[in-house]
């Protein structure tokens, strides 16, 4: 699977906001958003300047959603396209498969300080989803699923510390049960439960062209 390698603060200078993508360091004064808020490269300072055509707001708010999950363009558009099966707004279907992911998931029950995190938490064997063993990040979670850490996974260090010290608020369609170390999908997430700095419209409309 093909996946972005490069230096992951530039994605937030790009889109010249924050996306969360590096756990502690993100609400630290080390990050990069802080002292350079404006895009990366030589010209970087002067697309601050200049306008923004139709186009190019879409893209990036595509790309924007696209870089906060962790997904290539392949993926996307691939849900993006189960998205326009569905019934219901097209926007709303494509925000809450993402929310759904499971290594969305875990980045919400707070065992992972970021996705990419939760997504390495999944693929090595740590989350059981309904008391078996699951090593898709991209797995979607259905309702009533209970999502669990392994037991080796609950002694590791790094998941203790985000357990204890992240503090992130769990959203209301997900149930923590376990001391912390279950959580169950009670409710398919709703848009005003998602909290995602995204305005899924415009990728319909970008799509759509
Ligand atoms: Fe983005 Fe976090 Fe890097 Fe700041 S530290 S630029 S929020 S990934």
């Amino acid at each position: 699977m093909a996946r972005y390698t490069g230096p992951v603060c530039r994605l937030c200078r790009r889109e010249k906001m924050k996306l969360f993508l590096k756990g502690a360091k993100c609400d630290s004064m080390k990050c990069p958003i802080e002292r350079r808020p404006y895009p990366p490269g030589e010209h970087g300072r002067t697309r601050l300047r200049s306008k923004d055509s139709e186009y190019l707001v879409q893209l990036r708010e595509k790309q924007k959603a696209r870089r906060i999950y962790g997904l290539m363009e392949k993926q996307f558009r691939n849900l993006y396209k189960e998205a326009t099966r569905q019934r219901g707004v097209t926007g709303e279907n494509l925000l809450r498969m993402l929310e759904l992911r499971l290594d969305n998931v875990v980045y919400r029950a707070g065992w992972g300080a970021s996705r990419a995190q939760a997504r390495q938490l999944v693929r090595h064997g740590h989350i059981d989803v309904n008391g078996r063993r699951v090593t898709i990040p991209s797995y979607q979670a259905r309702q009533g699923d209970v999502i669990s850490l392994r037991d080796r996974a609950k002694q590791m260090i790094v998941v203790r510390h985000n357990i204890d010290t992240l503090d992130r608020a769990v959203p209301p369609w997900l149930e923590v049960g376990g001391e912390g170390a279950q959580v169950t999908v009670r409710d398919l997430p709703l848009r005003e439960h998602i909290d995602v700095p995204v305005r899924e419209q415009l990728i319909v409309e970008l799509y759509s062209k």
